[in-house]
């Protein structure tokens, strides 16, 4: 009866229970989002221990993020009190294949005190062999042979296992012997990167058998939670870990498979019977985590897929508001609007930490930054840095501190040699005892040695260069829209230029953000009254035990839930990204359909979409309309409402007489001394001025808004 269930099983339904109890022989949980594939599993792990089937150092569990096996730890502990002498192998690929490494290192040329690098490390490694390798740099970036390399690690390959079609990928045929020096000057450098964790772990599984057999003993049981987003490496290195004892249990979701561009292949979850023959394969189709629109508008988008195996899901729930969609005038207007929303919540009781803002880019978090700040809420962005903290906005940042303020030694060091001007450590050195000399702050020192035969003419001569760009920038920072200095700054320094031939994702996230900061710039009339912002910004270092709210991309939001959940930016061009549509193919866009399934799927209590219908694009007005995942959404299941009342009635009105009803919304940014605000900006659409009205419409007219033609973004 009952009564026997012990306490971590108590609350699970029969099929939950099935996963926990099945203990021995392969199982596949195949289940939608939010049917409990992480409480089973984590039951499952509990029921092992508590039942003496295995020690804690004989379970094998792997989750997704850090924090996700911390969770687990401490479930499992609560329910087990002390017996949990904690968990070794319970973490996420990275950790548990470290630890391996850590033990075997020496068989694959390592010591065990091997350091692992990081992406700067990795990449200004391959930038000294291409180098050497005299290639040019330029034409064959080492960003590029570093996704390259990221790419066969991933897919378990070996320098030797590169076929033609890979190894001409980079450098016209010279990619494995690039590749092959590379994991050389690894091992003499004592260090592996990211990637080698597990590939040198399944090399080592391959070649030593007696390695292998042993951790087939020791695993009595194997666990893996989000199988979908496994890659091939992965894949591999637990198959073979598995193939003796059988008792592996994974759980996913096809419809959650959001990082193919990574390399995961939601393959491996559709053959894990073929794998493992006589898997128990258990469905879950109760959903404990939202409520029914909820989950019928992130059903029906789904379902728009073709690529899927198709579930059903239902929940007990019957409350609950209908998934709203909101259109707003403009980036600033969504972000202002978000905020609202969230001060009401809290005023009716709801905590900022229940409360998330999804968006698809990083770049987008800046506008959310900025309103926050200014309305004083507490906010924390995972798995990125804040805006303004990050790498190439820091570098943006640095130059124009260096033209409003010649004597900022910090920022003059961050970018004297960046982009690479071959200006090297020894060079700053003398400028810094220079400086020290003279009393001079260091970017004038430089100009003062540039002059001197201190420095190898080479030197001198970057330094006048780079100098005499500097006078000319600041000479045209009084007449220049901070923006458009910043546009310039950009181009004349190659910076733009470094980032462009990179042709990585990386670096086009990078120019993003740059792209973002000059929209962020726009609204301020000198560089001097943005920099104080951003400084104020920057200071913003909120209480860390406040509550807050959380910005975050929806690729960080796998597996967690919130009560209230933003969904921001649903547009063409920049959900479904602009790289899906110019990509063009169906496979990508269907990955964009299931990344927004897992957006809208964290929701517990209440999700609202959110789209702007222009966007300020390097100081042009640029329309934009609603992605069409918001048109897929079923309509019994979501209210649509617009504040642009007046606005939106009169586009409407204009579609059927003009042509392209956005022409007259697309224009220059008004003179500069214009006063700002909502009324200009509607006015500027309409003609009129009017006031946000808020109108609740029915969802097909909010349709018929988003099948209307589009201002300049091509559909793919
Ligand atoms: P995702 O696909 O997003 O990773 P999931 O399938 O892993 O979701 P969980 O995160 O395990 O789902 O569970 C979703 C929510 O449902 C959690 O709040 C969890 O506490 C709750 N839950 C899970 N199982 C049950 C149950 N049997 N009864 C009540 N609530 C449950
Ligand atoms: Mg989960």
């Amino acid at each position: 009866g009952d009564a026997d269930i012990p306490p971590y099983a108590a609350r699970l339904n029969m099929p939950q229970r099935e996963a926990v109890l099945t203990t021995e022989g392969p199982v596949l949980m195949l289940a939608g989002a939010g049917t409990g594939k992480t409480s089973a599993l984590t039951a499952r792990l509990a029921h092992l221990v508590a039942m003496r089937l295995a020690w804690p150092s004989e379970i094998l569990c792997v989750t997704f993020t850090n924090k996700a096996a911390r969770e687990m730890r401490e479930r499992v502990g609560r329910h087990l009190g002390d017996a949990v002498e904690g968990m070794p192998w319970l973490g996420t690929f990275h950790a548990i294949g470290a630890k391996m490494l850590r033990r075997h290192a020496e068989l694959v040329g390592l010591q065990s005190n091997f350091t692992i690098i990081d992406p700067d490390d990795q990449l200004r490694l391959l930038k000294a062999l291409i180098a050497e390798a005299e290639l040019d740099e330029k034409r064959w970036p080492a960003r590029q042979l570093a996704g390259l390399i990221d790419r066969w690690k991933n897919r378990g390959l070996n320098p030797g296992d590169l076929d033609t079609v890979e190894n001409e990928s980079y450098a016209n045929g010279r990619g494995s012997q690039l590749y092959e020096t590379y994991q050389k000057r690894l091992q003499a450098l004592n260090a592996c990167d990211f990637g080698d964790l597990l590939l040198h772990m399944l090399n080592v599984f391959r070649q030593h058998t007696d390695v292998l057999a042993q951790y087939q003993t020791r695993f009595k049981y194997i666990l893996v939670d989000e199988y979908q987003d496994t890659n091939q490496v992965q894949y591999l290195w637990l198959r073979l870990l598995a193939q003796e004892r059988k008792n592996i249990c994974v759980v996913g979701d096809d419809d959650q498979s959001i990082y193919s561009w990574r390399g995961a292949e939601v393959a491996n979850i559709l053959k894990f019977e073929k794998d493992f023959p006589g898997a128990k394969v258990i469905k879950l189709e109760q959903n404990y985590r939202s409520t029914p629109h909820i989950l019928g508008a992130a059903s029906g988008l789904i379902g728009a897929n073709s690529q899927r195996l198709g579930k059903e899901l239902w929940t007990e729930t019957d409350t609950g508001e209908k998934v709203r969609v909101i259109g707003v005038w403009d980036g600033p207007e969504e972000a202002r609007r978000v905020g609202e929303e969230i001060e009401s919540l809290e005023r009716g009781g709801t905590g900022l930490d229940e409360i998330a803002i999804l968006v698809r880019a990083q770049y987008q978090t800046r506008e959310f930054e900025d309103r926050f700040i200014q309305i004083g809420m507490g906010y924390r962005i995972i798995g990125g840095f804040r805006f303004y903290e990050r790498a190439e906005i820091r570098d943006a940042l640095a130059y124009l501190r260096v033209i409003a303020q010649p004597a900022d030694d910090l920022a003059f060091e961050r970018i004297y040699n960046q982009p690479k001007r071959g200006l090297g450590a020894k060079t700053l050195e003398k400028m810094y005892q220079h400086a020290r000399r003279t009393g001079m702050p260091l970017a004038a020192a430089s100009l003062d040695l540039a002059d001197s035969d201190e420095l190898p003419a080479r030197a001198r001569g970057t330094i006048g260069g780079l100098m005499r760009q500097f006078l000319q920038w600041r000479e045209q920072a009084d007449g220049l829209a901070p923006a458009e200095l910043l546009r310039q700054v950009l181009e004349e320094s190659g910076y733009q230029t470094m980032l462009e031939n990179e042709r990585t994702p990386e670096a086009k996230g990078r120019l993003e953000n740059l792209s973002e900061l000059a929209r962020a710039m726009e609204d301020y009339e000198t560089l001097g009254d943005f920099l104080e912002h951003v400084a104020l910004v920057m200071d913003n270092e909120a209480n860390a035990d406040e509550a807050k709210v959380t910005i975050m991309t929806i690729h960080a939001a796998k597996g967690l839930e919130f009560d209230h959940l933003f969904l921001v930016g649903w547009e063409e061009g920049v959900f479904p990204s602009q790289r899906s549509l110019d990509e063009g193919g169906l496979a990508s866009l269907e990955e964009e359909r299931r990344l927004a399934y897992v957006a809208i799927t964290r929701a517990k209590k209440a999700c609202t979409i959110l789209h702007a219908a222009n966007r300020r694009i390097y100081g042009q007005w640029t329309s934009s309309i609603p992605s069409r995942f918001i048109e897929e959404l079923p309509e019994d299941h979501v209210e649509s409402e617009t504040t642009m009342s007046g606005g939106a009635s009169l586009w409407r009105a204009n579609w059927s007489e003009s042509e392209d009803p956005f022409a007259h919304v697309t224009r220059d940014r008004p003179d500069r001394s214009q006063k700002r605000g909502p009324g200009w900006q509607r006015a500027l659409a309409t003609g009129y001025e009017t006031r946000p009205v808020r109108v609740q419409e029915s969802r097909r007219s909010a349709a018929s808004f988003a099948a209307k033609p589009r201002g300049d973004i091509a559909l793919g």
